[in-house]
């Protein structure tokens, strides 16, 4: 067969929002405290109590909504979600039904080479639910309820996205936003940024959408990628032999690397939802608007192409120092202090992003201080040390916290660049490699490389390899 297929994909982002309290009571929001202790009657559901929506979520909420082009709904209110679930004391989680917070946005993003503009459908406010452990063997689960009532930011794309790669770049580009909106930890890791994923296929050129599967559970972009192109090779599949999609509900398995079915999706009606009747609607006032929007911060595109403009760095280099908010501040920093700019951009976006890999961290946990970046820098520039050696000091540099200069003093890495030794060394390897001399003489060019390496060996590669270059060939040419 080939009938050719397209996938199409829609993605909902939970973000917690990095409030000091939960969203509708007093409770602190810290993460990796023991179970329960983070609780309180509104939390907690208890007959009687009262939420109370925290200012800081809603207005973090505005200005995500402002930064993803959303028009704000004048009218705020809330809607309860019923459900019965362990995890979930109130039996309902309140959230926003018909009328969430913000609408109609949308966010461009480059995918392999070619622009694309994803439609953002809602942004709406919720509350989290507790999170539920199963204890390997055990015949009971556990449920800590200080996730109860976090407040969730829910980002919904219309099905824009066209591949499993788009998606990644969607939530790269969506993450990079969040982050300099410092809204959030957006940290996947810790469950404060998560993606449901809505995948469906249809033959190339039809309208109409197939139908779709939800899958869940993904902890990584990566792991969203692959669990899409699984869930696109499967509703194939099916197709192929003329079977039928299910609509459902999907869990990633990441050691099968396989969606498995977890339940057949439910119908918003199936949720009975209604306005929460404890908080009031209530106006935003446009004036309040205006002013989130005047001082929201220079977004990860805008700040891309002023690095191109006024470090004539290249779009590629400008693009990964503007992927993470701390490492735009952190280039910036740097260049403030030293002139090549294009030598800091390869020193972080190599070795320190390598590092940063290396030790999953971010530039501000690898501890490298700018000014000692940059003494490093000039101790290569004033040829005090080579490159090469400069990289193993960087490494270093992140073990013992200490500045260049104090590493290359202790270990005696200074680079020799005094031509008197340098040439004493150089007579010295000549007289003992006379037959090396000789092939150079004869047209074997390559006898200097060999030549070069013996220089080095026998200083431990600290001369400095273009003084012993220009002195060598001058012996040779005698
Ligand atoms: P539901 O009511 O089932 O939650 P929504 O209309 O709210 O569905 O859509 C949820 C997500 O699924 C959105 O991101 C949307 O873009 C996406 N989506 C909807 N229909 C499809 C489809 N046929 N294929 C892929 N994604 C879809
Ligand atoms: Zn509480
Ligand atoms: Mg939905």
């Amino acid at each position: 067969m080939n009938t050719t297929y397209e996938t199409v994909i829609g993605l909902e982002v939970h973000l917690q929002l990095r409030t000091e309290t939960k969203v509708f009571c007093g409770c602190s929001t810290k993460f990796g405290s023991r179970p329960n202790s983070q609780t309180c009657p509104v939390c907690l559901g208890f007959p009687g109590s009262l939420p109370v929506l925290n200012e800081k979520a809603f207005l973090y909420s505005i200005k995500a909504a402002l930064a993803l082009n959303c028009a704000i709904q004048s009218l705020v209110k809330f809607d309860r979600k019923n459900y019965y679930y362990p995890d979930l004391p109130k039996n309902f989680q309140i959230s926003q039904y018909d009328m969430p917070l913000s609408y109609n946005g949308s966010l461009e993003i480059t995918s392999g080479g070619d622009r694309k503009r994803v439609r953002i459908k809602r942004i709406h406010l919720e509350e989290d639910a507790g999170k539920l452990t199963h204890p390997a063997k055990a015949s009971y689960s556990l449920v800590d309820f200080n996730r109860a009532g976090m407040p969730l930011l829910e980002i919904v794309t219309e099905p824009d996205i066209s591949s499993p790669q788009e998606a990644y770049d969607y939530l790269t580009a969506l993450k990079a936003i969040l982050q300099y909106l410092r809204i959030s930890d957006c940290d996947m890791e810790k469950g404060s940024l998560r993606c449901d994923a809505n995948a469906s296929i249809r033959k190339s050129g039809e309208k109409k959408l197939g139908v779709k599967v939800e899958v869940k559970n993904m902890n990584s972009f990566r792991w969203v990628r692959e669990a899409l192109q699984y869930e696109a090779d499967r509703q194939v599949s099916l197709l192929e032999a003329k079977e039928n999609i299910i609509q459902e509900t999907r869990l990633w398995d990441a050691g099968k690397m396989a969606t498995i079915s977890m339940r057949s999706k439910e119908e918003a009606q199936d949720y009975r939802y209604f306005p929460e009747p404890d908080l009031v609607p209530f106006m935003v006032e446009k004036t309040i608007i205006e002013e989130i929007r005047k001082a929201l911060p220079e977004l990860p595109e805008a700040r891309t192409n002023r690095f191109v403009k006024d470090y004539s760095l290249s779009e590629y280099d400008a693009k990964i120092l503007t992927s993470q908010i701390d490492l735009a501040d952190y280039f910036e920093e740097c260049a403030k202090q030293y002139e090549n700019k294009k030598t800091i951009a390869n020193w972080i976006t190599c070795d320190i992003m390598a590092q940063m890999n290396i030790k999953n961290s971010g530039i501000i946990e690898l501890g490298v201080l700018s000014k000692n970046l940059i003494g490093l820098l000039e101790m290569i520039d004033s040829q005090e040390i080579s490159g090469k050696t400069a990289k193993d000091v960087l490494i270093e540099m992140i073990e013992t916290k200490k500045n260049a200069y104090e590493i290359v003093e202790s270990k005696g890495l200074l680079q020799i660049s005094d031509r008197e030794r340098i040439d004493q060394i150089i007579k010295n390897v000549l007289s003992k490699n006379g037959k090396s001399v000789n092939d150079y003489k004869n047209g074997k060019k390559n006898a200097m490389t060999f030549l070069v390496g013996q220089v080095m060996r026998q200083t431990q590669g600290k001369a400095n390899p273009s003084i012993v270059n220009e002195i060598l060939k001058k012996h040779l040419a005698e």
